[in-house]
């Protein structure tokens, strides 16, 4: 599909060019906000799988530059944002940019440092790993990179605190939700308007941060492994087909973002501009080193490797 054509059939992404986000997701945190109002009172926040930078813009626009602009502001006031992920990504202002795999615990104990010991408002979790087409498959290394997200969490967001992480749905969302119930008791299952409809993504917004008594993050997985009812009272293990007949987990979902805005699941005619010619603007900020660079390289080695071939097999 050319940038033209994308820019017909995906508003959200022409829209972000022209506002100047890296990319179309930042549509889908801020229609959050619209509804969860997550920006408030934040003075600390950390952004799990942040390249290229979308979401890390929103939190720079609404957080750091608004206080950092306000007349009165002292170096102290500013709000503090660190955003992480496995590719490096383009600075961005009041953004600390943290290269690393929420995987590994040791990333929290980087993330605390930045706090100088406190704890975070809100983490947010943007995070997809590379899919592969077979759903169940899809889901399941979703769901890995929520858990990785949520050992995170555990270990920076205060009592009180906000996560917000994207989901895939699929059959086993019953069972992410009681696992995120386990720690916060108001989790909502979002939708924004700028995801599209034909995808599974969905977005879990997890509030008022409330561990169970004499919680160790460390036991984090053994918790889970043995999850408890939605409402806490047992423990029963989820192999056993608790959360269906009487158990069934009925999960609030929830359209966000203003619902007689843009669909993402439509084509819109590109904008009338004076001499009848719409110039496709630019992406704000290709990624620096993106996973696939590395493939296009081989892939355009190897194409001229058989261009030589064939160009040696006509001389000959
Ligand atoms: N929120 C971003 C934005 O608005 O620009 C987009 C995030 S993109 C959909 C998903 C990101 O997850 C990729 O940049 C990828 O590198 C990152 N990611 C996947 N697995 C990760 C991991 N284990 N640790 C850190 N980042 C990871």
């Amino acid at each position: 599909m050319g940038r033209a054509s994308r820019d017909k059939r995906d508003i959200y992404y022409r829209k972000a060019k022209e506002e100047g986000w890296r990319a179309r997701s930042a549509f889908k945190l801020l229609q959050i906000d619209e509804e969860f109002n997550i920006f408030e009172g934040v003075k600390r926040v950390v952004d799990l799988c942040a390249a290229p930078g979308s979401w890390s813009q929103v939190l720079s626009r609404k957080l750091y530059l608004p206080t950092k602009l306000s007349a009165d502001s002292r170096d102290s006031d500013l709000p503090l944002i660190v955003a992480i992920d496995l590719q490096p990504m383009a600075p961005i202002e009041g953004v600390i940019q943290v290269q690393g795999d929420i995987t590994n615990a040791r990333t929290a104990e980087v993330v605390i440092r930045h706090f100088d010991g406190c704890k975070a408002d809100l983490v947010v979790c943007d995070g997809a790993p590379d899919v592969t087409g077979l759903h169940d498959m899809d889901e399941f290394v979703q769901s890995q990179l929520i858990l990785a997200g949520l050992t995170i969490v555990a270990h920076v967001l205060r009592e009180g605190g906000k996560f917000i992480a994207k989901i895939f749905r699929g059959k086993d969302t019953s069972l992410l939700y009681c696992q995120l119930k386990l720690f916060f008791p108001l989790v909502t299952f979002a939708k924004p308007k700028s995801s599209r409809n034909s995808s599974i993504e969905a977005f879990a917004v997890c509030e008022n941060y409330s561990p169970p008594e004499g919680f160790d993050p460390k036991n984090l997985h053994r918790l889970l492994e043995k999850v408890g009812s939605p409402s806490g009272a047992n423990n029963l293990d989820c192999s056993s087909g608790w959360l269906e007949g009487p158990n069934k987990v009925y999960i609030p979902f929830l359209a966000c973002g203003d619902l007689s805005g843009y669909d993402s699941d439509r084509s819109y005619p590109l904008p009338k501009v004076a001499d009848g010619i719409y110039k496709s603007l630019d992406p704000v900020q290709p990624p620096i080193a993106p996973p696939y660079k590395r493939a296009l390289e081989l892939k355009k080695a190897s194409s001229h490797g058989i261009q030589e071939l064939e160009k040696l097999s006509l001389d000959s």
